[in-house]
C-alpha cells in the first residue's frame, strides 16, 4: 500500500500522550512553581510560617512526583505499551493538582485580606490559562485541571454568596471561564489532532516511498544481473563451455581494430576434426559430443596466453584467435595442439587416415589494414583449412 490515509485510533492516543508528556512536563512545573512562590509570599504575613512552608513543600513534592512519573513513562514508552492506564494516571494527576488549589482557596483564603484573596484567585486562574498552551493536546487532561481548580471555588462562592460582597460575581465569572475553556479547547484540540495525523501520514508516506525506491533499486539491480547473465549465455557454447560463433565475431572485429591501431600482427587457427561424420556414424552422436568436449579441453590447455580466445565456430570446427602472435608462434601453437590431440589417442576405427582422432588446421597471420573485416579473415583461415584437408588431413596449412 502506498498511502494509508487515516491514522489508527490507538496510534493517535499514543502520539498525543507522548507529545503531552514531552511538551508539558517542564512548563507545568515552572508555572506551578511560580504560583506556589507567589502564594507563599501572600500567605506568609497572615498564617503560621511552618504551616505555609510545609504545605508548599508537600505540594512541590506532588508536582515533582508527577514530573518524574511522566519522564519514566516516556523512557519506558508506556504511551505505547499501556496507553489507557497512562491516560487515566495523567488525568488523575492533573485533577489532584487542580483540587489542591481549590482546597487551599476554599479552606485557607479566608485567613488573608479580601483583596489578597482575589489576587490569589487570579493566580489560580492564570495557572489554568497558561496550561492551555502546552497541555491541550489531550483536552480532558487540561479540563480535568481547570475543572478541579475552579469549579469547587465557583460552587463554594455560590453557596456563600452572602459572606463576601463579590462571591456571586466570582462564581459566575469562574463558570464563564470554564465554559470559555470548554469552547476554546474544542477548537485547539482538533487542530492538534489534525497536526499529529498529518505528521503521521507524512512520515508513513515518506517511509513507504523510501521502501518503494529501495525495492525498485533492487529490481533494477536484478534486471542488470539478468541481462549480464543473458549476454554471457548468448556468447557461450552449451556443449563445450567455450565461446561461440557470436563471441568470435565480436571479439575478432575488436582485435582487428586493435591490431590495426597498434600495427601489430593477428593470427587465427581454424581447426576441423577429420572424418568426424564417420566417427558419429560408428560410435554414435553422444560419443561424438564427448570427443568435442575433450578437444575443447585440449585447446584451452594449448592456448596459454592471456587474450587468446578459444571458441567453437560451429559443428566440429573450432577457432583460436591469437592477438599479437606471429606466424611462427601461431604455427608452434597449432603443432602443439596437434601433438596434444595425438597424445590423447582417442580411438577412431573408421578414419581413413589414422586409427585415432586427428584434426586438420588452417593458420593465418595478418597485419590488418583498413579494409579487412572479421569475415575476410575467417574466409582466409577456411581456405588454409581446406588446403590442409587437401594435403591429406592431420596436417597444418598456412595461408
Ligand atoms: P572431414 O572434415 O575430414 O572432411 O570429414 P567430416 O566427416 O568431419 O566432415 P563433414 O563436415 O562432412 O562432417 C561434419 C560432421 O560433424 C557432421 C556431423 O555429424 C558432425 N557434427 C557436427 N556438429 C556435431 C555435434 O555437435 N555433435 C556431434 N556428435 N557431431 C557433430
Ligand atoms: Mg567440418
Ligand atoms: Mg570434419
Amino acid at each position: 500500500m502506498i498511502y494509508q490515509q487515516h491514522m489508527p485510533r490507538d496510534e493517535m492516543v499514543s502520539a498525543q500522550l507522548e507529545l503531552l508528556m514531552q511538551n508539558s512536563r517542564l512548563p507545568t512545573l515552572s508555572v506551578q512553581l511560580v504560583g506556589v512562590v507567589a502564594s507563599v509570599l501572600m500567605f506568609w504575613p497572615f498564617m503560621q510560617i511552618t504551616t505555609v512552608l510545609l504545605s508548599a513543600a508537600a505540594f512541590l513534592i506532588l508536582l515533582l512526583a508527577r514530573s518524574l512519573h511522566m519522564s519514566t513513562a516516556l523512557v519506558e514508552r508506556r504511551f505505547e505499551t499501556r496507553p489507557v492506564l497512562l491516560y487515566w494516571q495523567l488525568l488523575i494527576g492533573a485533577g489532584i493538582t487542580g483540587a489542591v488549589w481549590s482546597y487551599v482557596y476554599i479552606y485557607a483564603a479566608h485567613s488573608i485580606p479580601v483583596s489578597m484573596q482575589y489576587a490569589f484567585l487570579l493566580i489560580i486562574v492564570m495557572t489554568a490559562a497558561f496550561s492551555l498552551g502546552f497541555s491541550v493536546v489531550i483536552r480532558e487532561y487540561f479540563l480535568a485541571y481547570v475543572f478541579c481548580a475552579l469549579l469547587p471555588i465557583a460552587w463554594s462562592s455560590f453557596i456563600h454568596y452572602q459572606k463576601e460582597p463579590y462571591n456571586l460575581l466570582i462564581g459566575l465569572v469562574l463558570l464563564a471561564f470554564c465554559a470559555l475553556m470548554v469552547y476554546i479547547t474544542d477548537w485547539t484540540y482538533r487542530t492538534f489532532r489534525n497536526m499529529i495525523a498529518l505528521t503521521w501520514e507524512r512520515e508513513h508516506f515518506t517511509q513507504e516511498l523510501g521502501d518503494l525506491t529501495g525495492s525498485l533499486r533492487e529490481r533494477n539491480r536484478q534486471l542488470r544481473d539478468a541481462r549480464r547473465q543473458l549476454t554471457a549465455l548468448a556468447n557461450v557454447d552449451e556443449l563445450t563451455g567455450l565461446g561461440n560463433r557470436r563471441l568470435v565475431n565480436s571479439v575478432l572485429q575488436k582485435e582487428i581494430n586493435r591490431a590495426r591501431r597498434a600495427g601489430a600482427e593477428l593470427s587465427l587457427i581454424l581447426l576441423d576434426v577429420d572424418y568426424f561424420k564417420n566417427y558419429n556414424d560408428t560410435y554414435g552422436h553422444p560419443a561424438g559430443d564427448n570427443v568435442l568436449q575433450k578437444l575443447a579441453d585440449i585447446m584451452q590447455r594449448a592456448s596459454t596466453r592471456a587474450g587468446d580466445l578459444v571458441a567453437r565456430y560451429g559443428g566440429e570446427e573450432f577457432i583460436l584467435v591469437l592477438p599479437g602472435a606471429s606466424s611462427e608462434s601461431a604455427m608452434r601453437t597449432a603443432s602443439r595442439l596437434q601433438d596434444m590431440i595425438l597424445e590423447e589417442r582417442i580411438p577412431h576405427g573408421t578414419s581413413e587416415i589414422a586409427d585415432q582422432i586427428t584434426v586438420s588446421q588452417g593458420v593465418i597471420t595478418v597485419r590488418p589494414d583498413g579494409a579487412q573485416q572479421a569475415t575476410d579473415l575467417i574466409a582466409m583461415a577456411d581456405a588454409a583449412l581446406y588446403k590442409a584437408k587437401d594435403g591429406g588431413r592431420n596436417t597444418i596449412a598456412m595461408h
